[in-house]
């Protein structure tokens, strides 16, 4: 039973295709994107801020409405 409602869960997830907005570390502006560059295939994964021009592969990501855990 437990099972079952896991999956259902995932599937819930992969439904809500939304991805979670992502905002620049340095600047916190939602103003940055997947860098889709020339060098992609050196680095697979970069994220480009136009803010603050900020480039790496760390992005901050948030969920609508998630509610993060304070220790
Ligand atoms: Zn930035």
């Amino acid at each position: 039973m437990k099972i079952t409602q896991n999956i259902k869960e995932v599937l819930k997830t992969l439904k809500r295709r939304k991805p979670a907005k992502i905002y620049c570390p340095r600047c916190g502006s939602p103003n940055i994107h997947l860098s889709s560059g020339f060098d992609y295939w050196l680095t697979p994964k970069k994220y480009v801020c136009e803010d603050c021009g900020y480039v790496g592969p760390i992005v901050m990501e948030l969920e609508k409405e998630e509610k993060t855990k304070t220790s």
